[in-house]
């Protein structure tokens, strides 16, 4: 049924809310000089933001500045850091060479080209996503906008999703905000989405993403997810939603937009399907907004189930009070603590970045702050080539000090769950940073891996 019969019905247990229209103004990094509380910071500061924004993508709303922002400790408030670009985040050579360019009005051309070889020496795809998560038709070639990394979860990033209300400063994802189509997984094809997930009848969960797919229009959002609620697609059971919106522009889900949204939720939901909105939270502060409150209610008004996940990052939430305090909210506004994802190694992670060890104290020390409602969130989990990868802790076995890791997820789903050990390194920061313990040559997945990755299509399923 299209969405616009649908919208005609009022929603059936979603209660309105009173929160007041607001337009949606959204500044980029050619508006920097617009946005009027960052005259208090310094000339300098100021140009610093110029240069990072020439090579990282910038956007923030007026919700975020005027709601989220603590101008009065900016630049160290964690949540002007979690939107605006800071200098440490390029590394100083590639800073240098693009101050140098600003300074002396280079052309448009010798930036553009500088900017392009420092976004390519940035892994803009972390894990391999470009080269082996994508499935191909029957001929070989890629289907565009899909992933299929796992055997249960399809990944799909509509066309009109690959932006997000405002932009996270650590974005793994930034490759698609920078406008190099070369860089961008896309798909306007809701047709092949069908097509895709009919054909395999081993996928349970269809995963939105983006960018942010909650800056689509409903209407839009509706011709990817109601062909859920045919037969042929019954197989899918689960939609999720990844998106910052309940924090960034909790207005999505207001007005008129926002009552159609909650409808489709509410058919899907009624339908028999989960719908699960994959919340992205830094800090405990993005709660804390009337709109915040009203949108979340809203959200588990209609059925559908919102669950909460984000990095851990230096700079913003690396201490575990802001973890506990964090899933102590969402667990009273009855968003489900889900994941503490490791930061990926990808565009600025050197100004983000904390050592596996320390990330793995700040998870245990949050968790024991909390009670058992919130000990839902797993991690500290790396989003890794070979599958998510889980720091279970720090240990001594046969007098040997180890990280202990195990797989939450994996590329061949026999990994899953099957502890491995890596040598003790204080300093790493991601899993291609660790060696096997105990002397071994390699990790027990490596060779499979290798193969997978060789093939490139096995992950196709
Ligand atoms: S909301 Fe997600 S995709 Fe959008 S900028 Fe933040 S981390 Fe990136």
């Amino acid at each position: 049924m299209p969405v616009t019969q649908s919208s005609a019905r009022p929603l059936i247990s979603v209660v309105p809310t009173s929160v007041p229209d607001r337009p949606f103004v959204v500044y980029t990094a050619r508006d920097l000089a617009r946005i009027a509380p960052l005259a208090r910071l310094s000339a300098e500061q100021r140009f610093e933001m110029q240069v990072v924004s020439s090579v990282l993508p910038f956007r923030v709303n007026q919700y975020v500045i005027d709601e989220l922002i603590d101008w009065d400790a900016a630049p160290d408030d964690p949540l002007f850091q979690l939107t605006f670009p800071q200098r440490g985040m390029l590394d100083e050579a590639y800073f240098d060479e693009i101050a140098g360019l600003l300074r002396r009005n280079a052309d448009k051309s010798e930036l553009d080209q500088t900017v392009a070889r420092i976004r390519n020496a940035l892994n803009p795809h972390p894990a391999g996503q470009m080269l082996h998560n994508m499935p191909r038709d029957a001929a070989g070639n890629p289907i565009e906008g899909l992933q299929h990394k796992y055997r249960e979860t399809v990944l799909f990033f509509p066309s009109q999703g690959q932006t997000c209300h405002s932009y996270c400063s650590f974005c793994f994802r930034w490759a698609q905000f920078v406008g190099d189509k070369s860089l961008r997984i896309a798909s306007s094809e809701a047709d092949s989405l069908r097509h895709y997930l009919a054909g395999h009848p081993a996928v349970t969960d269809l995963l939105l993403t983006g960018g942010d797919p909650m800056v689509m229009k409903t209407a839009h959002l509706a011709r990817y997810v109601e062909p859920l609620l045919s037969r042929e697609l019954a197989h899918v059971q689960t939609l999720r939603i990844g998106t910052k919106a309940l924090s960034f522009w909790p207005q999505r889900f207001m007005g008129e937009e926002g009552d159609a949204l909650l409808r489709l939720f509410e058919r899907l939901a009624r339908a028999g399907k989960q719908v699960a909105l994959m919340a992205h939270y830094n800090h405990w502060r993005e709660l804390e907004t009337h709109t915040a409150h009203e949108a979340i209610r809203r959200v588990r008004d209609s059925g559908a189930v919102i669950r909460g996940q984000g990095p851990l990052l230096a700079h913003i939430n690396d201490d575990p009070s802001v973890w506990a305090r964090l899933w102590r909210e969402q667990v009273r506004l009855g968003v489900v603590p889900y994941y503490l994802f490791v930061e990926r190694d990808t565009g600025a992670r050197r100004y983000f970045e904390v050592p596996l060890e320390r990330v793995w104290n700040i998870y245990r020390d949050a968790m024991q702050q909390v009670s058992g409602l919130a000990r839902t969130a797993r991690g500290p989990s790396m989003s890794a080539g070979p599958g998510k990868v889980e720091i279970q802790g720090v240990t001594e076995v046969a007098g040997e000090k180890v990280f202990v890791l195990r797989f939450i997820q994996g590329r061949n789903p026999d990994w899953v769950q099957r502890p491995f050990f890596a040598r003790y390194d204080p300093a790493a920061t991601w899993l291609d940073q660790l060696q096997p313990a105990f002397g071994e040559p390699k990790w027990f997945w490596q060779d499979e891996y290798a193969t997978l990755c060789r093939n490139a299509v096995t992950c196709a399923g």
